[in-house]
């Protein structure tokens, strides 16, 4: 069900119960802003998750209420995830839902790199 990206941030949607520890993950990395995972459903042969350690509902929240600092760390980890995976020689994709008409299911900012094979023309 696509999530309502302009509603109050959910405090016990999935990903938040992951950064708690209340729900496992295959964690890839971790640091003081962000927490990198495999996708339990993957549609490449890389296909990890990045997340912001804070309570952001969506791209649009993020990109708006972050700190400098935190917007700062959090791309910075989803540079050093891609590249330790190996994914930079080949290329990869970066995927952010945001709202209903992407089609973003879980309503805690995530980004999806996508990598280990050509992906093919972007779908828009
Ligand atoms: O961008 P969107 O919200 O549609 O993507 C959510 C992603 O979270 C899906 O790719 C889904 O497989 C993944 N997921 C996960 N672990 C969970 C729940 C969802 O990796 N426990």
């Amino acid at each position: 069900m696509p999530v309502d990206a302009t509603a109050a941030y959910d405090p016990d949607n999935i990903f938040a119960r992951i950064l708690r520890g209340e729900i496992p993950c295959r964690k890839v990395y971790e640091d003081e802003h962000a927490l990198a995972f495999h996708d339990i459903n993957p549609q490449a042969p890389h296909h990890i998750l990045v997340i912001p350690k804070g309570a952001y509902v969506s791209w649009d929240d993020f990109s708006a209420r972050a700190g400098d600092a935190e917007i700062a760390g959090f791309v910075r980890a989803v540079g050093h995830v891609a590249r330790e995976a190996g994914l930079v020689a080949p290329g990869y994709r970066l995927l952010a839902n945001s709202g209903p008409d992407s089609h973003q299911e879980v309503p805690h900012l995530h980004v999806h790199i996508f990598g280990g094979r050509p992906l093919g023309p972007m779908l828009a």
